[in-house]
C-alpha cells in the first residue's frame, strides 16, 4: 500500500475506530490538479486510479492526467480503472465461468498450476435470466415456472455449483431471489468497501469506494446510489476478475442539470424515458452523464435508479448521481447495518464527495436542463425506447406508425390492411395445457381451417379467422392488440412507488368491475421478493392476482424476451394476417422480436400503465379521454378514475422500505431454496467436461493455445457474410430468445437427442459453443441486405470458383447470385474452403444489450472484419476483445453508396506490426466484373492495449500467456 502525494489518511468509521483511505483533497493540497472541481464520477474513478496506482499497470502519469481532466479537449488518454467487484447474471455469466474453465484446462495442458486463474475481486452472479413465463394468469404460476425452470437448466446450475466450490471469490444468488440490478442496489451494493491492510505499520483497514463492472448493460442501475459502474462485455469482465483493469478512452462528462418536482400523476418512469429521449437526441453516446441540482437531490434512490438504469437506452456509459443523504436514508431503510451508514457517510465527507452538486460548482463538458415540472406521463416506443410519446398522443402515433416505412421504425402498411379483425379462442386457466407438458395459459386445438370456414362465415372481412366452437372466451385481435401485459424488469419493480401504484390501479379497476381479456398474456415479475411482501401486506397483490398480474417468477422474465409462448390459435392469426399486435411492458428495451418473436409493436410504459393498458386491451388508444372499460354499473371506466393520487401511494410507502424485511429475504438464500440445494455438483479444481452436455461443452478458443502470440497481418481475399441496414443490435446477431426447431442450431440439438420442448433458449446456451456458433446471425427478424426481402439468418455463399469474373451456376455473362443457404452453412463451407469473412454494416452497429456471444459467434463464424458506420461501445470493444477488426467507414461512405450487394471480394491493406489506435486502413473492394476500388476506412481499435489484444488474437489469449509467464 502506497503513500503516493502523501494521501494516504485517516477517518473515522461507523464504530469510532479509525479507518484509513487514499485522500483526494490530499492529493489536490499534493498540487496534482484541481481535484474537487472535477464530477464527482471523474473523482470515483481517480480514486481508483490513485489506490491501485503501482507503476505498472497504473502509473504516475494515470493519477496526473485524471486529475487533470479538463471539460473539453481531445479525448486520446484510456483510463485504466480497476474495479471494487464484479456482478454477473446468469445467461452471461455462465459462458464467463466456462472460459475460467477452459483457461484452467488449457493451464492444466501446460502443465502449471491451474489456481493461477482465480478472481482477484469478489463476484457476485444472480440468476435471473432463465425463468420463463410458461405458466400465467393463475394461483400456481410461480411454483410451475420455478419447477420447469430447474428442469430445464439443471446442466448449467450443476455446473455453477462447481464454479461456487472451485473458484474462491465466486458467488452464486439462486434462482427465484431476484434480478441482478435490483439485488445489486438492495442487497449487494456497499457503498464502501474495505481491505485489510497489507502493510504491518498501518493496522487500519484501507477503504474505497463501491465500484464495478457488470456484465449486463442496466448495470448502471447502481449508478442511482452513487456507485460508479457500467456494463460491459463478458471477456472484459473476465479480464477484470484476473486482475486486468478495465481500460477506457477518459470521457466527456455531460451534466444535467435538474430542477423542480414531478407533478401529480407523473411517474419515475415518465422521467426516464424522458431523460432517454433527450438523452439520445444530445448525443451522450460514450460519455458519462452526472445528474445534479436541487431537482437530483430531491429525487429518491429509487428514482434516480430508474433513470440510471436507462443509460444505455440513452447511449451514455452511466447515468451517474451524486452521494447524499438520500443514499445513506437508502441503505438504512434497506437494512443495511447501522455501522455501515455511519462509515459510508463518514468516508464519503471525508473525501469531499457527500452532497449533490448545484449549478456552478463543477464544470462539465456540457450542460442540459430539465424541469422535472414539466414532465408528463409518457409511454415509448414501438421500437425504439429513445422514442417516447405524450399519452394523449398515443392511439395518433401508433396509427402512423402503422403506415410508416419500415426503415423509418414503422410496420409499412397500406391504408386498406389496417382493419383485419380475427377471432381466436382463449381462456384463462380454462383447461389444463394439451399439448404441452409445460403449457401455458392454455387455448383449445383449432379445428382445420376449412372446417372453420365452413361453420362460420367470417363475421367482419373476408380475410378473418373464424370463431373456434371449442370451450373458452372468444376474443378478437387486430393490428394494436394489447396480447402481453408484463410488469417486469429492474428499471421499474425495484420502485415501489410505481408498484404501489400499479396495485392501487388495480384495486380501483376490480372494484369498478372492469377485468382483463384472457388473449392478454399479464405477468408479474419483480426484481426481489420484497415487492412481494409489501404487495401482500398491503393487500394490493388480491387485486392484480384478479386482473391476472398473478406472480410468475422473480427475475427478467418479459424483459429479457422470456414471455414465454402464446396460444397457438393467437401466434396463427398473428403470422397469418400479418398483425401488429402490440406488447405493453414496465421494461426498457423494445426493439422488435426482443419482447416476444411473434409481436411487432412494443411499448415501454410504467407499471400502473401497464396494467391500464391491458385493462384496455389495445395501444390505438387516448386514455386522456377515451374509456378503459365500463363498470359494473354500467358507466364508462376513464383512467383518471383510476390513477392513484401521490398521497396515496406515500401512505403506503412506509410499508415498503422496512430494513427488517431486507434483512430477513436476503439471508442464506441455500436454506430458502431447497430446488437448488438439491441439485448435484461435482467437485475439484478442474471441471470435468461431458461431450453429452447440450449446455456446457469446453469451447475451442484455448484449443491450439501457445505461449507466442500471433502477428498483425493484412486480410486478404474477403468474402461478405452479410450486409446489414442500420442498428442491428446484438439480439440479432446473437439472439437470446427461442430457438428454431429448423435453424442450423435447433437442428444441431435435435441430432443430439434434444427434443423442441427442452429446446430452451439461445441466452441459456451460451455455455455451449456449438450451439451460439449455429445461432450467430440466426434472429428471425434479421435483414441480410444480400437476400433482399427474406428475414432470418441466411446469406449468399459463392464458392472460389465465385471469383471476380467467374460465373459459376449462371448462364454466360450473367452475375453470379450465389447459393442461399443459413449463415452458419455458408461459414462452414467459406471456413472449409480456407476463405476469410468481412461483415458490412450500418449505424449503430451491436446496439442493445452488451452480449460477448455477438462477438465470439462473429470469430467462431471466421469473421475476420466488420465494416460499419458506426458501432456500439461494447460491442466494438467485445470485437476487438475476441480477435475481431472494427473499421468505421468515413462519413458519408455507406454499403448503399459503394453499391455493395455480397458478390465483392476485399483486402484490408495497411494492416500491419506497426497498426495505431484509430489508423486509417485502405479497404479494396474487387468487384464481380473485375472492378477495384480502394476505400479509406478507420481502424476501431481505439487504444493501445487494444492493439495487444489483437495482437494476442483476443484478450483472453493475452491474459493467459501473462498469467502462464508470471506462473
Ligand atoms: S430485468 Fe431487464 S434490464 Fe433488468 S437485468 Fe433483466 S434483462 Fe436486464
Amino acid at each position: 500500500m502506497h503513500n503516493l502525494f502523501n494521501t494516504l489518511q485517516k477517518f473515522e468509521l461507523g464504530d469510532g475506530r479509525q479507518g484509513s483511505f487514499h485522500s483526494l483533497p490530499a492529493l489536490e493540497e499534493a498540487g496534482v490538479g484541481p481535484v474537487s472541481q472535477l464530477p464527482v464520477s471523474i473523482r470515483l474513478v481517480l480514486e481508483s486510479v490513485l489506490r491501485n496506482c503501482d507503476g505498472k499497470k497504473v502509473s504516475e502519469q494515470n493519477v496526473r492526467a485524471l486529475a487533470n481532466w479538463k471539460p473539453t479537449e481531445t479525448r486520446t488518454e484510456e483510463i485504466p480503472f480497476i474495479v471494487a467487484r464484479i456482478v454477473l447474471q446468469d445467461f452471461t455469466g455462465v459462458p464467463l465461468l466456462v472460459d475460467l474453465a477452459a483457461m484452467r484446462s488449457a493451464v492444466q495442458r501446460l502443465g502449471k498450476n491451474p489456481k493461477i486463474i482465480e478472481p482477484l475481486v469478489p463476484v457476485d452472479l444472480v440468476v435471473d435470466h432463465s425463468v420463463q413465463v410458461d405458466f400465467a394468469g393463475s394461483a400456481d404460476a410461480l411454483q410451475k415456472n420455478l419447477e420447469m425452470e430447474f428442469r430445464r437448466n439443471r446442466q448449467r446450475y450443476q455446473f455453477l455449483k462447481w464454479g461456487m466450490q472451485a473458484f474462491d471469490t465466486f458467488k452464486v444468488v439462486p434462482p427465484g431471489i431476484g434480478i441482478v440490478h435490483q439485488v445489486n442496489l438492495e442487497y449487494l451494493a456497499k457503498g464502501v468497501l474495505s481491505s485489510p491492510s497489507p502493510n504491518a505499520d498501518l493496522p487500519s483497514a484501507i477503504f474505497y469506494p463501491d465500484t464495478l463492472v457488470g456484465t449486463d448493460s442496466h448495470t448502471t442501475m447502481i449508478n442511482g446510489l452513487g456507485i460508479v459502474g457500467w456494463g460491459v462485455g463478458g471477456i472484459e469482465a473476465e479480464a477484470g476478475m484476473l486482475g486486468q483493469p478495465v481500460y477506457f478512452l477518459t470521457p466527456d462528462v455531460v451534466g444535467v442539470h435538474l430542477t423542480g418536482g414531478l407533478r401529480e400523476g407523473v411517474t419515475a418512469t415518465d422521467l426516464a424515458l424522458t431523460v432517454t429521449e433527450m438523452l439520445r437526441k444530445a448525443k451522450v453516446v460514450g460519455k458519462f452523464v452526472e445528474f445534479f441540482g436541487l431537482g437530483a437531490a430531491a429525487l429518491p434512490v429509487v428514482d434516480r435508479a430508474t433513470i440510471a438504469n436507462m443509460a444505455p437506452e440513452y447511449g451514455a456509459t452511466m447515468g451517474f448521481f451524486p452521494i447524499d443523504a438520500e443514499c445513506v436514508n437508502y441503505l438504512r431503510a434497506t437494512g443495511r447495518s447501522e455501522e455501515l451508514c455511519l462509515t459510508y457517510e463518514n468516508y464519503y465527507r471525508a473525501q469531499g464527495l457527500f452532497g449533490i452538486p448545484k449549478k456552478g460548482d463543477i464544470a462539465y463538458s456540457q450542460e442540459l436542463e430539465l424541469n422535472l415540472g414539466t414532465v408528463v406521463p409518457s409511454v415509448a416506443g414501438p421500437k425504439r425506447p429513445q422514442d417516447r410519446i405524450e399519452l394523449p398522443k398515443m392511439r395518433d402515433a401508433f396509427m402512423k406508425a402503422m403506415t410508416r416505412p419500415v426503415m423509418d421504425n414503422g410496420f409499412g402498411k397500406r391504408l386498406e390492411e389496417l382493419y383485419v379483425t380475427a377471432r381466436v379462442n382463449t381462456a384463462r386457466e380454462a383447461h389444463p395445457p394439451i399439448n404441452h407438458s409445460y403449457g401455458h395459459r392454455k387455448l383449445g386445438v383449432e379445428p382445420s381451417e376449412s372446417e372453420m370456414r365452413d361453420q362460420h362465415p367470417a363475421p367482419h372481412t373476408s380475410e378473418q379467422v373464424p370463431p373456434s366452437t371449442f370451450r373458452g372466451v372468444q376474443s378478437e385481435i387486430r393490428h394494436g392488440s394489447v396480447l402481453i401485459a408484463a410488469i417486469t424488469s429492474c428499471t421499474n419493480t425495484s420502485n415501489p412507488s410505481v408498484m404501489l401504484a400499479a396495485g392501487l390501479l388495480a384495486k380501483k379497476a376490480v372494484e369498478r368491475g372492469l377485468s382483463v381479456n384472457p388473449v392478454v398474456k399479464t405477468s408479474l415479475a419483480p426484481g426481489s421478493r420484497v415487492v412481494s411482501d409489501y404487495l401482500d401486506r398491503t393487500g394490493l397483490q388480491l387485486y392484480l392476482d384478479q386482473l391476472g398480474f398473478n406472480l410468475v417468477g422473480y427475475g427478467c422474465t418479459t424483459c429479457i424476451g422470456n414471455s414465454g409462448p402464446l396460444p397457438a390459435t393467437v401466434e396463427d392469426a398473428i403470422s397469418k394476417y400479418d398483425l401488429v399486435a402490440a406488447s405493453v411492458l414496465s421494461g426498457n428495451r423494445n426493439f422488435e422480436a426482443r419482447v416476444h418473436q411473434s409481436i411487432k409493436a412494443n411499448f415501454l410504459m410504467s407499471p400502473p400503465l401497464v396494467v391500464a393498458f391491458a385493462l384496455a386491451g389495445r395501444v390505438d388508444i387516448d386514455l386522456s379521454r377515451d374509456p378503459i372499460g365500463t363498470g359494473k354499473d354500467g358507466r364508462p371506466v376513464y383512467l383518471r378514475d383510476l390513477w392513484p393520487s401521490l398521497r396515496e401511494i406515500r401512505d403506503l410507502m412506509q410499508t415498503a422500505l422496512q430494513p427488517e424485511v431486507y434483512r430477513r429475504l436476503f439471508k442464506d438464500f441455500a436454506a430458502q431454496n431447497p430446488r437448488w440445494n438439491e441439485i448435484p455438483s461435482s467437485t475439484g479444481n478442474i471441471y470435468g467436461w461431458d461431450r453429452r452436455s447440450t449446455y456446457i461443452q469446453e469451447p475451442p478458443f484455448f484449443e491450439k493455445f501457445q505461449m507466442q502470440a500471433g502477428e498483425i497481418r493484412e486480410i486478404k481475399g474477403a468474402r461478405t457474410l452479410a450486409i446489414f441496414g442500420d442498428s442491428v443490435t446484438t439480439d440479432h446477431i446473437s439472439p437470446a430468445g427461442s430457438i428454431k426447431k429448423t435453424s442450423p442450431a435447433g437442428k444441431y440439438l435435435i441430432e443430439n437427442g434434444v427434443t423442441a420442448e427442452d429446446f430452451n433458449s439461445y441466452g441459456s446456451r451460451r455455455g455451449n459453443d456449438r450451439v451460439m456458433t449455429r445461432g450467430t446471425f440466426a434472429n428471425v427478424r434479421v435483414k441480410n441486405l444480400m437476400v433482399p426481402g427474406v428475414e432470418g439468418g441466411v446469406t449468399r455463399f459463392f464458392g472460389r470458383d465465385a471469383a471476380p469474373s467467374a460465373s459459376a451456376d449462371g448462364p454466360a455473362g450473367r452475375p453470379h447470385l450465389g447459393e442461399q443457404m443459413p449463415i452458419y452453412d455458408a461459414a462452414m463451407k467459406y471456413r472449409t474452403a480456407g476463405v476469410p469473412l468481412v461483415v458490412i454494416a450500418g449505424q449503430e452497429y451491436g446496439t442493445g444489450s452488451s452480449r460477448d456471444w455477438a462477438a465470439k459467434g462473429t470469430n467462431l463464424l471466421g469473421v475476420k472484419a466488420v465494416v460499419a458506420q458506426s458501432f456500439e461501445r461494447i460491442h466494438r470493444s467485445n470485437l476487438v476483445g475476441m480477435g475481431v477488426l472494427p473499421l468505421q467507414f468515413k462519413e458519408g461512405t455507406t454499403a448503399q453508396s459503394l453499391q455493395l450487394d455480397g458478390t465483392e471480394t476485399y483486402d484490408i491493406v495497411g494492416l500491419d506490426a506497426n497498426l495505431k489506435p484509430q489508423q486509417d486502413l485502405t479497404l479494396k473492394i474487387t468487384r464481380q466484373d473485375g472492378g477495384v476500388e480502394a476505400v479509406p476506412v478507420r481502424c476501431r481499435i481505439d487504444t493501445p492495449i487494444e492493439i495487444d489484444y489483437y495482437q494476442h488474437g483476443g484478450i483472453l489469449p493475452y491474459v493467459l500467456r501473462q498469467l502462464v509467464a508470471r506462473a
